[in-house]
């Protein structure tokens, strides 16, 4: 962990693009609680092949003229070269100057994986257009990215990211805070430097924590997986259990010198702010 120890703490929340007017009035809502914060910055999702590409932007651009720093998420999936240029000089011509870069993944059903395959190939072309205007965020995967063959790809499919020009990364979410410390450590005998933030997912709803982990490749540990289970439809107890579990997992990563968090908000700031509350973060930390 020593060389995360010296990047300064970045606290952010990410969003999804609301697809209805009830929505937008709820994330509304949302981004301004959680702006008493002050996250260091917001960010939206990208659907694979621009499939919300106005939806994130707009989304972003909101949250922008309340003074905050908004990172719209941009995934090569299923998208063009030409595409993904006009989508970073349409960010680049609102000022924007931060982005969270992805591959995304392939709907079913979608038959095209686009010209870029990988993220790094993504993170390439955004420096060779733009060469430093952009601040780039990357995903990483502490318990491994579905797709990855070996601990040793994973480390090294990362770095070609960091080469490539990413200034830092956020990971999937995990609950088991060993996984995050021993792959900072891999990470740091491979020379990778940059911050290494630790992506978290409050839990309210376990079936959905389920469906999204079984997706992403993310572990409910045996203990946590049981534990929930047990509540059933209890959604009060799963939530307050869950508020537990997630609080001290979050001081465990802080204390041992993780540099931030970046919350999976779903949209809802209760469950964030909660645990914002309980580490006893101020507005601005
Ligand atoms: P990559 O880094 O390209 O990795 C994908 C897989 O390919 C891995 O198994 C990797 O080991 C392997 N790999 C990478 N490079 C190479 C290479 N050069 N040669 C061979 N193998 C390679 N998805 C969305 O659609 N929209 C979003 O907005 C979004 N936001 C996210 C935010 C965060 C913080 C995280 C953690 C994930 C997000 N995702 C999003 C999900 C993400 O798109 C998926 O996890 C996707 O499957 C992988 O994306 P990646 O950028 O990590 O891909």
């Amino acid at each position: 962990m020593q060389s995360q120890k010296k990047h300064p703490r970045v606290f952010s929340f990410e969003f999804f693009p609301p697809k209805t007017p009830e929505g937008r009035e709820k994330l509304r809502a949302t981004w301004k609680q959680l702006g008493q914060l002050k996250p260091k910055f917001f960010s939206c999702t990208y659907g694979a092949g621009g499939s919300t590409r106005e939806g994130t932007l707009e989304t972003v651009l909101e949250i922008r003229t309340a003074g905050f720093e908004a990172a719209p998420h941009l995934s090569c999936v299923a998208s063009s070269r030409a595409d993904l240029k006009a989508q970073l000089e349409k960010y680049r011509s609102h000022g924007i100057r931060h982005i969270v870069a992805l591959r995304g993944d392939l709907p079913s059903g979608l038959a095209s994986t686009g010209e870029l395959r990988y993220a790094n190939e993504l993170v390439t072309l955004i420096r060779e257009t733009a060469g430093d205007w952009f601040r780039i965020e990357v995903a990483c995967y502490p318990e491994y990215h579905p797709q990855t063959r070996s601990a040793a790809d994973e480390i090294r499919n990362f770095k070609r990211k960091v080469e490539a020009g990413a200034n830092a990364a956020i990971t999937q979410y995990f609950y088991n805070a060993e996984a995050y410390f021993r792959f900072v450590d891999e990470c740091e005998a491979a020379g990778i430097a940059i911050p290494i933030v630790p992506g978290i997912m409050p839990i309210g709803n376990f079936a959905q924590l389920a469906r999204f982990s079984d997706a992403c490749g993310a572990e409910i540990p045996r203990w946590l997986r049981f534990r929930l289970e047990s509540y059933r439809d209890d959604t009060a107890s799963i939530r307050a259990y869950g508020l537990d579990v997630v609080t001290r997992l979050c001081d465990d990563l802080l204390r041992a010198g993780a540099p931030g968090l970046h919350f999976y908000t779903l949209n809802q700031a209760g469950l964030t702010t909660t645990i914002w509350q309980r580490l006893g973060l101020q507005a601005g930390s």
